[in-house]
């Protein structure tokens, strides 16, 4: 090819949007040797370009506001998010364009800063006493204050979040299961997951079973989830969708990271193991009743993040 032609060669590579979604389905082959007929599931959300599963919403939330008229050029993003929400954010405010403001709790870890500092997000500290619900009200208050100048996302409430679920998270466990799917399990943070998800999987087919999970005490180190009973309770939850909420304990969700890195090739973060545990009970249950089952649950980010935590090593 001639150097005159090559201003017309087509565009090569793909956009970082694109490669949101369409994650790997990967079979935990290890942990359900023990259970014949019984298989568990994770779709590797650390593959989307933020290296989580939040990509999926915040890149909804977004692209549904643009189309609004609702994030124009000069206004910023504002959300409260402990986390990998906001990593999502700020990396599409630094491919897109836009500015991006964050409320949370000055005890993140470290990594998490770094990350959203090296996006070039702002980040607003809030009290790390009041978690995430006092990261929602700074949110909520800045947002009040100061409308002109953020575009508020309010991942909690705003129905792009469960939607992204919907339209691909669900579809692509579908025909990735060849539709067999019998189990769904997803922890509850904002719920946009389990609630995206679930709507569509019951379309497709009712009697999948949809199992939510959430931590057992306000006071836990699965980082990303809440315990509904004593939290703001997010506008888009809907009570009535799950079949079944399990409440999962820290130390189970740490002892199965361990184990998931140990015997499984998988080094993925707390609430991830947590859905892990939560499946594998499910698993053991239908293996003890003598069912066959293809259990599915959501693998949010890999362990990075959390790899300062102490109970790697305990
Ligand atoms: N796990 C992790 C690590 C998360 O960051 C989040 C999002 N807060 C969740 C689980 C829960 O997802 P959702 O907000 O869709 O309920």
């Amino acid at each position: 090819m001639s150097l005159a032609s090559a201003t017309t060669t087509s565009r090569l590579g793909t956009p970082l949007l694109e490669r949101i979604g369409n994650t790997p389905l990967i079979r935990l082959e290890r942990l359900t040797a023990h259970l014949p007929g019984v298989q568990i599931l994770g779709k590797a959300e650390w593959a989307n370009p933020g290296g989580s599963v939040k990509d999926r919403a915040a890149s909804s939330i977004v692209l549904d506001a643009q189309a609004r008229g609702l994030l124009t050029p000069g206004k910023r993003l504002l959300d409260a998010t402990s986390g990998n929400t906001g990593i999502a954010y700020a990396m599409l405010g630094s491919a897109m364009g836009f500015g991006v403001t964050l409320c949370m709790p000055s005890n993140v870890s470290p990594e998490r800063k770094r990350i959203l500092q090296a996006y070039g997000a702002e980040i607003v500290w809030t009290e790390p006493g009041d978690g995430s619900d006092g990261a929602i009200r700074k949110a909520r208050e800045l947002a009040a204050n100061e409308g002109d100048k953020y575009f508020y996302a309010d991942q909690y409430g705003n129905n792009a979040n469960w939607q992204a679920h919907y339209r691909t998270t669900a579809n692509e466990i579908w025909k990735q299961t060849e539709g067999q799917i019998t189990h769904f399990v997803a922890g509850l943070g904002t719920s946009g997951t389990f609630v995206g998800t679930t709507r569509r999987l019951k379309e497709l087919n009712p009697a999948i079973q949809c199992i939510s999970m959430q931590p057992d005490s306000p006071f836990n180190g699965l980082e990303g989830l809440k315990h509904m009973a004593t939290a703001i309770v997010p506008p888009i939850y809907d009570t009535t969708l799950a079949d079944r909420n399990v409440e999962m304990e820290t130390e189970a969700a740490y002892t199965m990271a361990k184990k998931l890195g140990r015997t499984e090739g998988l080094l993925v973060g707390v609430s991830a193991a947590a859905a892990v545990a939560t499946s594998l009970r499910i698993a053991e249950e239908e293996a003890a009743k003598g069912n066959e089952a293809v259990i599915v649950t959501i693998l949010c980010d890999s362990a990075d993040k959390y790899l300062s935590e102490r109970f790697w090593s305990e």
